[in-house]
């Protein structure tokens, strides 16, 4: 099944969402994941923000509509 999936992080500092370059191919794999914690510039604030599982959400649509929607922190 074709599917267009992504990862997003929670910006500390303003609240937005951006995508972070870590892929998953399922929400199982998100789920199941170990993250290391690390930090990044937010492209909307330009701001350091903490990216770790709790503040990360995977985001999958499939090509027939279905939607997948986890949030890491259910499973830190
Ligand atoms: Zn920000």
């Amino acid at each position: 099944m074709e599917s267009e999936e992504s990862v997003y992080s929670h910006c500390q500092n303003c609240g937005r969402w951006f995508r972070v370059g870590i892929r998953f191919a399922t929400a199982e794999e998100f789920i199941d994941a170990k993250i290391r914690k690390r930090t990044v510039d937010c492209p909307f604030c330009g701001k350091n923000t903490l990216v770790e599982k709790q503040y990360l959400r995977f985001d999958e649509q499939r090509i027939d509509g279905h939607i997948t929607h986890v949030e890491g922190r259910y499973f830190v």
